[in-house]
């Protein structure tokens, strides 16, 4: 399970790491939760990622649990899932792995993906195709830290590793082996 606030980076370094799997040999695939959720909220009209959190609690939830259930149904060696530890609603930080979330996931390891708060601010501005929700640095920082405090006690309830990945500008391929060599994958230098 890899997660991360918006604009950290987490697809392009999962993209990569993707890839650099398939390179050795190993079924490795990554799949968005937020995409299957998507495909989910279509069914209710709703056309746009970035409406799915401004919907009503419950109905989050009842799309967290059934993306939940199509994700644990998908087969690879490696799978890689692009998800949130909160998504900012406007009634509050919605956890995006609460207990019937990860009860559905054989999860093995968690992932942190972070970067410095101005890349994030940097990373949002440049992506356009979004309808990001503005901020601060100071409120970036403070949700990264929500982020990591979250995973944390996450990873602590459901003894999975936790690993911390530090996603720097022009230091992909840095994190993206890093990752690798987290999750006992050697890959050619
Ligand atoms: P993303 O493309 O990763 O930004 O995800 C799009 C949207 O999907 C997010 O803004 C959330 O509304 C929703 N989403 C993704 N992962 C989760 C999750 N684990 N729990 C609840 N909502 C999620
Ligand atoms: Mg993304």
């Amino acid at each position: 399970m890899v997660v991360g606030i918006p604009g950290v980076g987490k697809s392009s370094l999962l993209n990569r790491a993707v890839e650099l799997a398939r390179q050795t040999g190993i079924r490795a695939d990554c799949v968005i939760y937020g995409t299957v959720m998507l495909e989910e909220a279509r069914k209710l009209g709703i056309n746009d990622r970035d409406q799915i959190r401004k919907l009503p609690l419950e109905e989050q939830r009842r799309l967290q649990l059934l993306a939940a259930e199509r994700i644990s149904l998908l087969d690879a060696s490696l799978l890689f899932i692009d998800t949130h530890a909160f998504v900012r609603t406007p009634n509050g930080y919605l956890p995006g792995l609460p207990g019937p979330v990860m009860e559905r996931m054989k999860a093995t390891h968690l992932v942190v993906v972070e970067a410095r708060p101005r890349e994030v601010m940097e990373r949002r501005a440049r992506d356009t195709g979004r309808a990001r929700d503005e901020s601060t640095e100071e409120q970036v920082a403070r949700e990264m830290e929500i982020t990591r405090a979250a995973m944390i006690s996450l990873s602590v309830e459901r003894g999975l590793p936790l690993i911390i990945i530090e996603n720097q500008h022009g230091k992909l391929e840095e994190a993206c082996r890093q990752l690798l060599k987290a999750l006992d994958l050697k890959v050619e230098a």
